[in-house]
């Protein structure tokens, strides 16, 4: 293949509206020619600088912060981008996070003998989400409710005839279709989101339980024990007005053995009682034993901003197509700050240019009917809370949002010939880039290990859940030149030597045209949804779906 090959990009001349599959496949693009390596070649230079030792690595509340902020707003404004902040003129959308350190965690005691206590870190791992100095429970009844999910498309509710008021739940990781494989049950193999522990912790909360524990499993988690209760307790979070206390009193996970001990207290075993919780019939089950556990933190406070700035729409200015990428990084390693800046380059200085490069460009552009709005949000790496704080005050109704996009670790390895969706099957978004992918001789892939649940730990997400459709992919493995074990290596490399460690550096001898070929992609998704009055939905089935259409009237 030429790697010259000019493609045509979509200026913004259309387009009737019609259902999105019909429009993805009746319409001719047309007008200006756009080299697919060539997109925009200021490019590298955001992402070098970006990631340059002086940017320190972009932590939240840092010298760095101040640098990205400074550079990314003097582009913005050069650009001509509004602001999200009009009245101060700046890009900034503050963001207010508690840092919450637990000084003490006690053991999980027990009012049976036979249980005697579960030990912080090695059988069990704990934490308060709530802003509150100390978090005492006292013999709170253990109540086993499997899955812990309630899903209503499913036909499924583990809590069903349930009064959990004052109880601990205990409850297993992922969802039933992880174990039976089956198609018909939730998603099959690939991971919903009711699989994923943030989702069983925020249902135990609605359901009023006071505590609540998901039981550690290597396989059905997708990571080790070290991953849950390694490392530092400390913890942040949004700093919110109701100091979190609408969360359960105790969050934690309880090690598999650990589990195999309670459930042996009433005759059972862990693996009998994931068996049984396959069942849809299943009904929650009391452990007979009651515990008691005391947590004590401390917390400081900090702001960092997202940064906005966005191209009004034309003839629609509420109704939006947005952007998003996180800029923010791990910053410098207290320890041994000399070579330890976590420069981020691919992570994700990567997708903050990609963003950049894409305003610039449509800033270059006639006026879209629609508003384009760009989003480089905070503190992704301490919980995806920049994206939280804005899917919370989102600067126009998310009923207005047609669709979004994510950018996160983009392909520096070259040009593919295959784009990789994290979340596969999930939405109509996907329609647009089978569309573009196809004028570019590209195949689409579904992310390798959907049981892992990767479409839930970038920043999308926290738009998904809120019902906007949105789209997390890039460019993946098949090099177009090299072959796809080419590609394999490139990325494994990636994953083993420099993901989240000083190693993510820029390299000058990266091959950006995979990126170039990727933000001709986005761009010419987000162009057509731009200048057209389509709403994309989720596909039926999908968990996000009824939430979209609970905001439909906001559509018509
Ligand atoms: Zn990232």
């Amino acid at each position: 293949m030429n790697k010259y090959l000019p493609y045509l990009a979509l200026t913004g001349l259309l387009v009737a509206a019609c259902s999105p599959n019909e429009s993805v496949l009746d319409e001719q693009p047309s007008a200006i020619m756009v080299d697919q390596y060539q997109f925009n070649e200021n490019y590298a230079s955001y992402l070098e600088t970006l990631s340059s030792d002086e940017f320190e690595g972009r932590a939240p509340a840092s010298e760095g912060e101040r640098k990205t902020v400074e550079f990314v707003e003097s582009k913005f404004r050069e650009w001509g981008l509004q602001p999200y902040d009009a009245e101060n003129n700046n890009y900034q959308q503050q963001v207010p996070l508690v840092r919450i350190l637990p000084t003490q965690v006690s053991s999980m005691q027990f009012d049976s003998d036979d249980l005697g206590e579960f030990a912080y870190r090695s059988q069990m791992y704990a934490w308060s989400p709530r802003v509150q100095e100390s978090v005492s429970l006292e013999d709170s009844e253990l109540v086993f409710v499997g899955f812990g999910i309630v899903a209503p498309e499913y036909g499924w509710n583990d809590y069903e005839g349930l009064d959990v008021e004052g109880k601990t739940v205990v409850m297993l990781v992922n969802d039933p279709g992880y174990d039976t494989r089956d198609s018909e049950v939730f998603n099959g193999y690939a991971m919903t989101y009711y699989g994923r522990w943030t989702y069983k912790l925020e249902e135990a909360a609605r359901q009023g339980a006071a505590a609540a524990f998901i039981i550690h499993d290597t396989g059905p988690a997708g990571y080790g024990w070290s991953v849950v209760a390694g490392g530092s307790p400390m913890r942040f979070d949004l700093a919110r007005e109701n100091k979190n206390m609408d969360r359960v009193q105790v969050e934690g996970w309880l090690t598999k053995d650990s589990a195999d001990k309670l459930f042996a207290s009433i005759g059972s075993s862990y693996d009998e009682m994931r068996q049984a919780a396959l069942a849809p019939d299943f009904k929650p089950v009391s452990l007979n034993t009651h515990m008691s556990i005391t947590i004590n933190s401390k917390f400081d406070y900090l702001n960092s901003p997202n940064l906005i700035g966005y191209i009004e729409g034309k003839s629609k200015p509420e109704e939006h197509v947005i952007y998003m990428a996180h800029w923010d990084h791990l910053g410098v390693d207290p320890i041994n700050p000399d070579d330890g800046i976590f420069n981020g380059a691919q992570d994700n200085a990567s997708g903050t240019a990609g963003v950049m490069a894409l305003a610039e460009f449509f800033a270059s552009q006639p006026q879209p009917e629609r508003t384009i709005v760009f989003i480089l949000v905070t503190a992704e790496e301490r919980g995806l809370l920049g994206s939280d704080w804005y899917a919370e005050h989102p600067m126009l109704p998310l009923g207005k949002a047609v669709g979004g996009i994510n950018m996160d670790v983009l392909n520096v390895y070259g040009p593919m010939r295959d784009v990789v969706v994290v979340g596969y099957g999930n939405s109509e978004m996907e329609d647009y880039l089978v569309k573009y992918a196809t004028l570019q001789d590209r195949y689409i892939t579904a992310e390798p290990n959907p049981e892992v649940g990767s479409f839930y730990r970038s920043d999308h997400f926290n738009l998904a859940k809120r019902g906007v459709p949105m789209l997390y992919a890039k460019g993946g493995n098949d090099h177009v030149e090299f072959g796809l074990e080419y590609g394999e290596k490139m990325r494994a490399e990636y994953v083993r030597n420099a993901y989240h460690q000083p190693a993510d550096e820029f390299d000058p001898d990266w091959d950006f045209r995979g990126i170039q070929q990727d933000l001709w992609l986005f761009y010419s998704i987000g162009n057509e949804l731009a200048n057209s009055d389509v709403w994309p939905n989720w596909r039926a089935g999908n968990e996000f779906r009824a939430i979209r259409d609970q905001s439909a009237s906001e559509r018509q």
